[in-house]
């Protein structure tokens, strides 16, 4: 016989921290409260979702576990905090509208790719079929509509479009899945797409399909208005086509992305393993690095042994695959060279207008600009190089208070982060600031980040390079500035990323960035924490004939080299590269650093590459940014296992290992044996610097950044061989490797300088 036990219910007060607004947190909590017949309230607040609810310790566990496991796709929690308050019984469970918001951070949530239920819709629904604008509380748009902060539409780009009955019915229905989504529309009530072409505008939705598939299946160039801008598309397997887009848009040299209907389709082209697969399909559906089986035109990715892959995200991405042939599309940000991607009609219909067969415009505004995100898998990880729609502006927690600081980024590829308590913002990528828009888009977009998220700064944090456009944009901010050194910051930001403060071991290698002593750096090995860095050690310098002009033309590296350990023999008829370029500039080159003239001094770990590459002729005249060092990463052969000779002594000289490259070089060894020996030697010189740091200073955590770290040939072999000297290893995840996450790492620095101060 059992004895019932009679429990009273109590009362409890579950409170749940991260991105739990505007993803339908609140109908999830009450469709899960009914469920388990419980009564209470739920209630959106400042810092989070607060629930109250009537009911017995085990069912509290069981409510929390059910709620942890089931909680909507594009949630994200970070804390559940229950705790049994004051009894007040509740009859039934409700959800109450919400009190006033402060400043404090409420999560944007990024933007977040169409959901399998919608598209069904899309099939079903009478005043939803074939409508390209569908979304619902798991999916669409966010952070590229939203304004200001509550998330209500009043305040996003949907503000224009009142919500039809049927719509307004959904909205307000709490057990429906469009229930307080805001950008809730219909083929009735929402926006829609107008085609422009050369002489017409067509305005019918299954016109609209019809003609822009008919053109991309005949050769036609698209520009069509996406969720963060405007896109560049046409059919990637058509080499005339490809080509034609490449002039049009002035981009002669770097790999384009590209769209395929389906992930099978997807596999026809290019390598996937599981975690690739996992990237590809994740609600933030970034451009993935595949390898590549060669299956495109080639003038996609211009020899190179990875593709950009993507797959639909966009609800008029499926309808264009389903009402066309075509198995994939060139996806490329619609922007002329290095601008920021477009976002107005107006501009794209004059500009891209120009260059495109027709333009896809529709009546809905993009607020915030958003490029495509861009990551590789490394290691089954995730590693994110391009920031940007559906991960930004996701915040990075941290270990210090860094409210009320401002880091501005590096000057090549900035984004900028702002402190909110003890979480850090990242912007979504911004680009060159040297270019003149790009420099608007960088202003305007810190602009909108004080307003969404109440900022207001109180300190600035840049980098130490007085002429970087960032640097003189902190420098005109009446507050207090902290210059921080470029590589310092880049392990600080991988630091910040991992939840590190305390002393670790630090290796930049990267392209560039202002030295203590005035020079250029970018192969620094140091001991630091947030507060100081010590330089260890580091590459030999280099000089650089013609200054900047080197990352154009990796030539002069490899010239610069050669003279610098052979002196005028370096003049030898087997160096392939030599005979592209011509004799008396070499001569002229040569005299030049003799002299000291336009010859500064760099230890970056990219200019050697640059060299390398040079020397084994993959890239003598370089088209876009790092082309040379991933030329020479793509063809690396992974079965070569030896590496050439170097020497460590106050600095790391690469010279025996120049010896040996031309010595490989006469005797014929072709260019991806010669790659991967280089590179077997940039990690070896790695691994043994590191762990003669390690045993004299004691310190078992090593941080890498810098955007060497994005050769996946490097990061792969090193982070093993670390790991098996018993080394705790940190690499980039979720914040960039290169310049792009440089502004996180001056942050925690700033805040750590403020710390300090307020202590003394
Ligand atoms: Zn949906
Ligand atoms: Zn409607
Ligand atoms: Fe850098």
């Amino acid at each position: 016989m059992t004895v019932k036990v009679h429990t009273f219910s109590k009362t409890f007060r579950i409170r749940i921290q991260g991105r739990v607004q505007g993803v339908g947190f609140r109908p999830f909590i009450y469709r899960l409260a009914t469920e388990h017949k419980l009564n209470g309230q739920v209630e959106n607040r400042n810092d989070g979702v607060v629930i109250l609810l009537n009911c017995r310790n085990g069912e509290l566990e069981e409510f929390v576990g059910r709620l942890r496991a089931t909680a909507p796709p594009a949630s994200f929690i970070d804390s559940v905090h229950a705790e049994q308050v004051e009894n007040i019984s509740f009859e039934g469970f409700e959800i109450v509208q919400s009190s006033s918001v402060s400043d404090t951070v409420t999560e944007v949530s990024p933007d977040i790719a169409v959901c399998p239920d919608c598209l069904e819709d899309m099939k079903t629904q009478a005043n939803r079929i074939d409508y390209p604008f569908i979304n619902c509380t798991n999916c669409g748009p966010r952070f590229t509509i939203i304004q200001d902060l509550p998330y209500d539409r009043a305040k996003t780009t949907m503000a224009p479009f009142e919500m039809c009955p049927d719509c307004h019915q959904e909205y307000t229905d709490i057990l429906d899945r469009r229930f307080h989504a805001q950008p809730v529309a219909c083929a009735r009530c929402g926006p829609s797409y107008l085609l422009h072409t050369a002489g017409d505008i067509i305005s019918d939705p299954a016109q609209v399909i019809r003609h822009t598939v008919r053109l991309l299946e005949n050769k036609g160039i698209v520009a069509i208005k996406g969720l963060g801008g405007f896109f560049i598309a046409c059919d990637p397997f058509c080499e005339d086509t490809v080509t034609r887009l490449r002039q049009l848009k002035n981009r002669e040299g770097k790999p384009f992305a590209v769209m395929f209907r389906d992930l099978e389709t997807l596999q026809q082209c290019a390598l996937t393993n599981e975690p690739e697969e996992e990237a590809l399909q994740s609600l933030k559906r970034p451009i993935v690095l595949l390898k590549d089986k060669g299956k495109l035109a080639p003038s996609v990715n211009n020899g190179f042994d990875t593709i950009g892959a993507l797959l639909p995200y966009m609800p008029l991405h499926h309808l264009l695959f389903e009402h066309s042939g075509l198995p994939a599309m060139v996806l490329t940000s619609g922007n002329i060279s290095d601008e920021p991607i477009m976002i107005e009609n107006r501009e794209a219909g004059r500009i891209l207008g120009r260059i495109c067969d027709a333009v896809l415009t529709c009546n809905r505004d993009i607020h915030n600009r958003t490029d495509d995100s861009v990551v590789r898998i490394v290691h089954e990880k995730e590693r994110v190089f391009r920031r940007s729609r559906g991960y930004a502006p996701i915040p990075v927690k941290v270990s210090r208070q860094v409210e009320g600081i401002l880091a501005t980024g590096a000057e090549l590829v900035n984004c900028f982060c702002i402190g909110k308590g003890n979480q850090a913002l990242l912007s979504q990528h911004i680009g060159d600031l040297k270019n003149l828009e790009t420099y608007g888009f960088f202003t305007e977009s810190i602009e909108k980040y004080r307003q969404l998220f109440r900022f207001e700064p109180s300190m600035i944090a840049a980098d130490m390079h007085p002429d970087y456009l960032s640097s003189r944009y902190a420098q005109n901010h009446r507050l207090p500035l902290v210059p921080v050194q470029h590589h310092h910051a880049h392990i600080a930001s991988c630091m910040a990323e991992h939840g590190l403060d305390e002393k670790v071991i630090g290796v930049a290698l990267d392209g560039t960035g202002y030295g203590d002593d005035g020079r250029i750096w970018g192969s620094e090995f140091m001991v630091c924490d947030f507060n100081e860095y010590r330089r260890i050690t580091h590459f030999e310098y280099m000089k650089m004939p013609g200054g900047d002009m080197v990352t154009h033309e990796p030539w002069r590296m490899a010239v610069s080299l050669l003279y610098n350990t052979y002196g005028w023999d370096f003049h030898r008829p087997d160096l392939a590269f030599l005979k592209n370029i011509d004799k008396h500039q070499i001569d002229m080159l040569c005299q030049a650093m003799d002299a000291c003239i336009n010859a500064p001094l760099s230890s970056g770990a990219g200019r050697l590459f640059d060299g390398v590459s040079a020397m084994i002729n993959l890239c003598t005249h370089s088209r876009f940014h790092a082309e040379a060092p991933m030329r020479l990463e793509s063809v690396a052969d992974e079965n070569v296992t030896e590496a050439y000779p170097f020497r460590a002594g106050k600095t790391i000289s690469f010279r025996p290992a120049l010896d040996a490259i031309i010595r490989d070089l006469c005797q014929n060894q072709p260019a991806p044996v010669i790659s991967a020996r280089f590179h077997n030697t940039i990690v070896n010189v790695i691994e043994q610097t590191v762990r003669k740091i390690s045993d004299t200073y004691n310190l078992n955590n090593v941080v890498l950044s810098g955007g060497t770290f994005q050769n996946k040939y490097i990061c792969e072999k090193l982070e093993n061989r670390l790991f098996q000297a018993g080394l705790n290893v940190y690499s980039h995840e979720s914040v960039p490797a290169n310049d792009g996450g440089i502004a996180l790492g001056q942050l925690m620095i700033a805040a750590a300088k403020r710390n300090n101060m307020n202590h003394q």
